[in-house]
């Protein structure tokens, strides 16, 4: 089983009421990568520039990620991204995105990047996840992200890509945005109408939900007393997610598996966010993902009591 990535391999500079990086290894396809790593051998796609650390090549690679597909432009710089959080960590606010190397990035993949069994799709120009999408013509499972800034203006270039894969997963917002319908249920159904056969909505600090015509099923996001960087969670999330869905090959892939697969999503986010970046995902162990999975599935479940009601 191998799964195929594309997103932004970045620098980030974030401010959040914990403190403060100038730059640090960041990017959707990084942490994507870093969490799906746990399940399957992970190609990302995407360039860096001259300013692409040798540290930062040691992170991307880290549990065996295959860095062929990292495209170093001569010349060139580094994605850079600065975001500041607000107190309570659910609004975010983008001081600077400067795309450089991706501005003309053009995806040439490999033979075994194409032949990925999953692919995710991660948040970047629609035109270029379409341009991956149509390069890997076997994978039994695609899943992409997306974001406002997309919505807002590559909207049909967005569309068409929808039309392409089994699986969208975005924050609640942008999928009332994207459909302009007024409820996450309706805007979910409207996608899924669309071509896909999954919705998860990212619910940030809440957690996330999935639509599927099977059903709804929602994880609250896992409880922890102190939050250090939001950066990535969703990308964290989507790893656990997808990395899920590539370590069951032989399974179907139905509401079922992936309402499993939104549990280690969740563990995964939760790790991501209690440090500045990658670094918390860079150490954690297959261990502490199996414990937080397990104290999810304790703390969301219930018996139901047939009490008797009055009338
Ligand atoms: P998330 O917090 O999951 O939304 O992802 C944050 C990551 O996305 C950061 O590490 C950024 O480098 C990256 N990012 C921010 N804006 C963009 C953008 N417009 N396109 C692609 N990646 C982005």
């Amino acid at each position: 089983m191998s799964l195929t990535v594309v997103g932004s391999i970045a620098y980030d500079a974030v401010k959040t009421p914990a403190g403060e990086r100038e730059r640090m290894l960041g990017g959707a396809a990084t942490h994507f990568a870093l969490a799906a790593s746990f399940f399957a051998e992970v190609r990302p796609v995407g360039p860096v520039g001259d300013d692409f650390d040798e540290d930062s090549w040691r992170i991307l690679r880290t549990r065996g990620t295959v860095t062929d597909d990292v495209e170093h432009v001569e010349g060139g710089k580094t994605f850079f991204w600065k975001g500041e959080y607000s107190a309570n960590l659910n609004q975010r606010e983008t001081h600077i995105t400067d795309l450089n190397v991706f501005e003309t990035f053009s995806p040439k993949l490999s033979q075994a990047s194409r032949d990925a069994d999953v692919l995710f799709l991660a948040n970047i120009q629609p035109d270029l996840q379409l341009n991956v999408r149509e390069q890997c013509t076997r994978a039994r499972f695609v899943a992409m992200d997306s974001m406002d800034l997309w919505i807002n203006i590559a909207h049909d270039s967005l569309r068409k890509v929808i039309g392409t894969v089994d699986c969208l997963i975005l924050n609640d917002e942008e999928l009332e945005l994207l459909t302009e319908k007024p409820t996450t249920l309706q805007a979910a159904q409207e996608i899924l109408s669309w071509g896909p056969k999954a919705v998860v909505a990212k619910l940030g600090k809440y957690g996330a939900a999935l639509y599927t015509a099977d059903g709804f099923f929602a994880l609250p996001a896992f409880p922890l007393h102190h939050v250090t960087d939001p950066t990535g969670a969703g990308d964290t999330f989507a790893g656990g997610f997808v990395g899920y869905v590539a370590a069951h090959p032989d399974e179907e892939i139905g509401h079922e598996l992936l309402a499993r697969a939104m549990a280690y999503g969740t563990a995964l986010a939760s790790y991501n966010v209690e440090e500045f970046g990658t670094d918390r995902v860079e150490r954690l162990t297959a261990d502490e993902i199996q414990s937080r999975v397990a104290d999810l599935s304790r703390m969301t479940a219930f018996t139901v009591d047939p009490v008797a009601l009055r009338t």
